[in-house]
């Protein structure tokens, strides 16, 4: 026979284009539209509901950037149409192929019970179904007109992003407000040719599966009176009868579908527009799930059920009703789907201890499986918090978007830093925002590298974003592909459901150990420096709030603040969410979190004081140190206050050739006439620490203009062209520290180096004017390394030095927290810092063999989405420690990052609990959050050896429990009869309740 394959799809593509999908709604009438503008923010829906609108007609604009619009449309279903189902089409000026970045639609009736949202592929509202006519229609959509940040060209800078910057231009225009007939019929003939038509394109085309769906095709499209598309649709379902009943081969993948909406907590929209966004989604959802049996939606981020329960009540009520029935899942077990680089431990824990308790004191659900779809890169640390919040399983599928590398497996066990594994899934279909097209799902099963062992994938399916989630039409769809030969099968379920089947089909899956590492976004460590200070100031707030209430509260009875401590975690919590703490947000979001950061810190420091102040006893009798570090300092005892001892003096005076040196009998530090690191001499190793012919302290410029996602992706060719900034405006000596000056471009800088004991401390303060650039501060050493160490949650995490292979190659931007260290046996230096988290390790050949260069990332400037990224003035505070083993740069860490507090006051504090080695080191002392008045004491061993230490708790204590991060036991109690004994394998995490006698 003859091939017309080409002609026959070409065929279908134009009939159902053209002919069947225009004969969907055949008749249809205007509604009459009116429309209040809200002045300005957001109002409550009751006030929105009461207003008075003027008439707007179709075709008019309306929405000027970040309003709210509140259309009242009325009409009447003609008497005609009685018998017939009727919806009412409410397109706002959408895009189709943008859904989730533009304007969106919620729908009321008029006594304030939602109906659904609308959104750029979900337009429709059922008005009846059948109708009798005549019926009276009223309804009110509250509109917003978000504008579009991410375009057709995308990456461009814009001043949309921040409602000041934004102007008042109207950005859409009514498209059409109708009531129309729905043709069920036709619909279904829409899907049955579009399940079809995609399955075909997949089909190999020398297999006789595909000429029979292409020849059941041709039939179809052959009974289709194209003059009379409604009256022919049921016959030409007929003809596809026979290839829709094909079941599935005995091989094929299967697929668990989870009904999702992956909805950023904000990102190219303020925080409050998410709460908006959520409510639109639940309210479509909720909606779906009452119209089909089968389906299943999961929504993960305790947050965003948080925001539904506070500001929509009758959303909520319609959520809480439809979980109930255990078709909407929460998902996950996180506050929000935060970062997982750059939260610190206690942090990381809290995403879980609050995202957790949440569904459990709501729903009592105690999720397994935790749920990050798009976090840039998992850390090593976080098997081990999973499996302390009592969770065993991970799904995330942006790995896939790795640059470089591709991973391995879909299905596999992944080990942390302590060696925790846990039960991991890549969905193989590559998106979380499936919509079930027969492309998507040949290529889950294609690209399935688990296949032969495995068979099961999942898919997370809907528009996210504000895109409205699922749809009937991907609902209809997978209906088609349950059991279709030439397709994967298909089954809505719930993400327990799909891991319990993985985990029975696949007992012995591969292992991946070490972080996963995201060959992409790397600049989201250094971008909107702010924002990260702001996290890293809070975390370390918020442990010194916990430990001195805690300990007030204990010493002195004084009132523990849980409640306001509780909100406040959540809050740093929601701004660790992955397009927040990593900078990719619109300028609005980041002005908001740096006032939002400074709010934290107020109310923090007013709670750290007011514990302190109760502690401190007479303020007349001299001054007390607090240490709120896990090691002593000074004499200071780690969780303790005391008068301390004093430190080492440093002379200062004037170098052979210009500059000055620093010398405290520990380090001899010589600055040259430009004002540049030319040497720092440990004394007691007799050792140079600055590489030979190389300066530290060098600040280099490069420019960074990324190939796309400004403020996510640095790009390796940024390292090709660079300046090195030796240009000195000032050198001088002021109180025994080395001032230097420089300008550069619109920038200038100052910095301060300062002997410290053990540390040469560096103050940075950049007023920066840059754009498309990138600021690193360079410190190259005398060590031969292969690799080194960076600071992770409750860890260290290894890397190397060298880009042997494409893997280590790719690591070329990476994430610490508070140190990097790099050493030789019995010689080595850490690099810490008090707020940045980007950094590279390099090594560089000499005559005297390699040395390795630690560069530490200090600001970007990209323009996209905010274009004014980081301009201003930014502090940063770096130390380099020469002689330090990996336990001198955790505890040189916490020094930066919490610095001691002088409270007037004569009574020294002991401290409510001591641990005996440094290696344990204590993450947490709070009151449990039960509010039974019991101490919650959390630690883990840091230098990734073995540790015998012993806890001793400074209260009386009846009763020793170990808990999971959720306070909960794990273990039975034990009598309490004095100091606590610990063993600790390495990193090991573990979490004490002791109950006070
Ligand atoms: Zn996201």
């Amino acid at each position: 026979m003859h091939d017309d394959r080409d002609l026959v799809e070409a065929r279908l593509k134009r009939v159902l284009n053209e002919r069947i999908r225009p004969a969907l709604h055949p008749d249809s009438v205007p509604l009459e539209v009116a429309v209040w503008h809200a002045p300005d923010e957001p109002v409550p829906v009751a006030e929105g509901l009461a207003a008075t609108p003027e008439p707007i007609a179709v075709g008019d604009a309306w929405g000027a950037p970040w309003g709210t619009s509140w259309f009242t449309v009325t009409g009447t279903v003609p008497e005609r149409w009685a018998g017939r189902t009727v919806e009412a089409l409410l397109d706002l000026g959408f895009d189709e192929d943008m859904p989730g970045f533009q304007c969106e639609g919620l729908v009321y009736l008029p006594d304030g019970t939602p109906v659904k949202g609308l959104n750029p592929r979900n337009q429709w509202v059922r008005v009846g179904a059948p109708v009798k006519g005549g019926e009276r229609v009223r309804l009110h959509v509250e509109a917003a007109s978000n504008p579009v940040i991410l375009g057709r060209h995308p990456f461009q800078p814009t001043r949309l992003g921040d409602k000041e910057t934004a102007g008042n231009d109207p950005l859409y225009r009514l498209t059409r407000m109708d009531l129309a007939v729905f043709d069920e019929t036709v619909w279904q003939l829409v899907m049955d040719l579009e399940v079809l038509g995609e399955l075909m394109h997949e089909l190999p085309v020398d297999g006789a599966r595909r000429y029979e769906v292409l020849r059941a095709v041709n039939r179809a499209l052959d009974a289709v009176d194209l003059q009379d598309v409604n009256g022919t649709a049921a016959a030409a379902r007929a003809e596809l009868t026979g290839v829709l009943s094909a079941p599935a081969v005995p091989s094929a993948h299967r697929v668990s579908a989870v009904g999702h909406a992956h909805i950023d907590s904000a990102w190219l929209w303020p925080l409050r527009e998410t709460v908006r966004k959520v409510a639109r989604t639940a309210s479509n959802m909720t909606a779906l799930l009452e119209d089909e049996p089968d389906f299943v939606f999961a929504m993960s981020q305790a947050q965003q059920w948080a925001w539904i329960k506070e500001h929509r009540p009758e959303v909520w009520a319609k959520v809480t009703k439809a979980v109930a029935s255990g078709r909407f899942v929460p998902a996950g077990g996180m506050w929000v789907e935060s970062d997982t680089n750059m939260p610190g431990s206690e942090a990381m824990a809290r995403q879980f201890v609050h995202g957790k308790r949440f569904f459990i004191d709501e729903f009592g659900v105690d999720n397994e499986e935790v749920w990050l779809p798009d976090t840039f890169g998992f850390a090593a640390g976080l098997p081990q918090i999973i499996k302390a919040a009592g969770s065993k399983r991970l799904l995330t599928q942006k790995i896939s978007w790795s640059q470089t590398n591709t991973f391995p497996h879909h299905t596999f066990l992944w080990e942390g830093l302590d060696g925790t594994r846990i039960f991991t899934h890549f969905p193989p279909v590559d998106t979380y925002n499936c919509s079930m097209t027969g492309g998507e799902l040949a290529h889950a099963a294609r690209n399935f590298k688990d296949k032969g062992v495995a068979r099961h994938s999942l898919a997370p399916t809907g528009w996210g974003d504000g895109g409205g989630g699922t749809t009937r039409e991907m609902v209809a769809k997978a209906a088609r592909v349950r059991d279709l030969e030439g397709s994967p099968a298909v089954t809505w379920e719930t993400p327990a459901a799909f891991f319990a089947k993985a985990e029975a089909e696949y007992p012995h899956p591969p292992v991946w150990a070490g972080e996963l590492y995201l060959e992409l976004h790397r600049a989201t460590l250094t971008s909107q420096a702010k924002t990260k200070q702001g996290n890293r100031r809070s975390e370390h707030l918020l442990r010194e709030a916990e430990l001195w209430a805690a300990t007030a509260a204990v010493r002195a009875g004084a009132p523990y603040p849980y409640a306001q401590l509780d909100r406040i975690w959540k809050t740093v919590l929601l701004h660790q969410f992955h397009d927040i703490l990593p900078g990719s947000s619109i300028a609005w979001v980041h002005r908001e979190a740096r006032r939002t950061y400074e709010l934290v810190a107020e109310e923090l420091n007013a709670v750290i004081d007011t514990a302190q102040r109760a502690l401190a006893g007479d303020a007349s009798g001299g001054t007390l140190v607090f240490n709120g570090a896990p090691h002593a300092r000074r004499g200071v005892p780690a969780g303790g206050a005391a008068r301390p001892e004093a430190g080492v003096r440093t002379s200062a005076g004037e170098r052979d050739g210009g500059g000055y040196v620093l010398d405290n009998g520990l380090l001899r530090v010589e600055v040259d006439a430009r004002g540049l690191i030319v040497s720092v001499h440990d004394v007691a190793a007799d050792r140079e620490t600055v590489a030979p012919g190389q300066v530290a302290g060098l600040l280099q410029l490069h420019p960074d203009f990324p190939n796309k996602w400004d403020a996510w992706d640095v790009d390796e060719f940024y390292r090709n062209t660079g300046t090195d900034l030796t240009e000195a405006d000032e050198v001088s000596l002021a109180d025994g520290s080395v001032r230097v000056r420089r300008s550069f471009g619109s920038s200038s800088v100052t910095q301060v180096f300062t002997l410290s004991g053990r540390r040469l401390d560096i103050d940075t303060e950049v007023d920066w004017h840059e754009t498309e650039k990138f600021l690193k501060l360079a410190f190259p050493l005398d060590v031969h390394a292969d690799r080194y160490a960076s600071e992770s949650q409750y860890g260290h995490v290894f890397r190397a030095t060298h880009t042997n292979t494409s893997w280590e190659a790719a690591k070329f931007e990476a994430c610490n927290h508070r140190f990097v260290h790099v050493e030789e046996p019995g010689w080595g230096v850490a690099l810490v810092n008090d707020s940045t988290y980007g950094h590279d390790v390099t090594r560089t050949a000499g005559d005297a063999g390699t040395t390795t260069t630690v560069r530490v990332s200090l600001l970007r400037a990209p323009r996209f989405p905010d274009p004014e990224t980081d301009q201003g003035v930014h502090r940063f505070r770096h130390a380099l420690v020469p002689g330090a083993t990996i336990g001198d740069a955790v505890r040189e860490g916490y020094v930066v990052n919490l610095p001691e507090r002088r409270v007037p006051g004569d009574a020294e504090v002991a401290p409510l609990v001591t641990v005996d080695d440094d290696a344990v080191v204590v993450t947490a002392v709070k009151l449990a959050d039960d509010e039974s008045g019991d101490v919650i004491v959390r630690f883990h061993e840091s230098r990734g050896g073995r540790a015998r230490a012993t806890l001793t708790p400074g209260f009386p204590v009846a009763q020793v429990v170990e808990t999971d991060l959720l306070e909960r036991p794990t273990a039975e109690p034990r009598r309490h009869d004095g100091p606590v004994p610990l063993t600790l394998r390495p990193f090991e995490l573990v979490t004490l309740r002791l109950k006070r006698a």
